[in-house]
């Protein structure tokens, strides 16, 4: 059984097929999807289709992209949210250094409003990071430094989750000594992306989850068209190739981490 761990299945690229598009994951043995419903119009269509959808969970969460509209009065809407069965985590959260960089002490205020969810709701995290285009937009390095002073203990082994990780090996290794798994998406297919292949190499399969960032990021095979969790099992199987590992073995240890993380569902 695989899982997409990151999925905006809400998105309007999917309004035309969504209940097709979910029925041929299922069909390919993605049987497990958990939706990211990262901006406060996203909260109610997230927990819809989750209750809609068995084998599907939310994370809700501000993106920091959404900075600009930032306003602390949803928060308390955002905490009923996170208080309904569907909800395995607060997400995403973090820093975007590519998009808005010019606004990293909001993005900062942003992330210190959320972080504390976790602890109150028993919810890991699934945050994003993204380094900026100039010298010194160190994204990871912040995200990291802020996560030290973060109270959330989980029962399972993982805190939480850097999502569609980019970052360099210290970066991994600095956010698996603090508990997080790393996410793994369509980007470790990429030609040129032998760093990231190295990283995973290096983190091993106990540390890593799957996911598509659906819409986005398609794998190599299908650049430039729209991604969907029919893909895992493509990212899946070159994950396994990569790791020396059996198929089978490769989508039952990543469920099993993303299970460590979320709960099982
Ligand atoms: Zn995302």
């Amino acid at each position: 059984m695989l899982t997409d761990t990151h999925a905006h299945l809400n998105d309007k690229a999917f309004d035309a097929d969504r209940a097709e598009v979910l029925k041929n994951a299922r069909a390919l043995g993605v049987e497990r999807i958990v939706e990211i419903a990262c901006a406060p119009a996203d909260w109610a269509g997230g927990e819809a289709m989750a209750a809609a959808n068995a084998g599907m969970r939310c994370a809700f969460g501000i993106h920091p992209e959404y900075v600009k509209d930032f306003d602390l009065a949803v928060l308390p809407r955002l905490e009923t949210f996170l208080a309904k069965p569907c909800a395995v985590a607060l997400g995403e959260v973090g820093l975007d250094y590519w998009w808005e960089a010019a606004r990293r002490e909001a993005q900062l205020e942003l992330l210190a409003a959320q972080l504390p969810l976790c602890a109150k709701f028993g919810r890991p995290a699934v945050f994003h990071a993204r380094n900026g285009k100039e010298q010194g937009q160190d994204a990871y390095a912040e995200l990291l430094s802020v996560l030290k002073g973060w109270n959330y203990s989980p029962k399972a082994r993982f805190r939480g989750v850097l999502h569609c990780f980019s970052g360099g090996w210290k970066d991994a290794a600095a956010a698996l000594d603090m508990g997080l798994a790393l996410g793994v998406n369509g980007t470790f297919t990429y030609k040129k992306n032998d760093d990231l292949r190295l990283t995973v190499k290096k983190a091993g399969i106990a540390n890593i989850v799957l996911e598509t960032d659906c819409p986005y990021l398609p794998p190599q095979s299908a650049r430039g068209q729209r991604n969907d969790p029919a893909f895992i099992p493509e990212i899946a199987a070159m994950v396994a190739g990569h790791l020396g590992l059996g198929n089978t073995q490769t989508a039952d240890a990543t469920t099993a981490n993303a299970f460590a993380l979320f709960g099982e569902f």
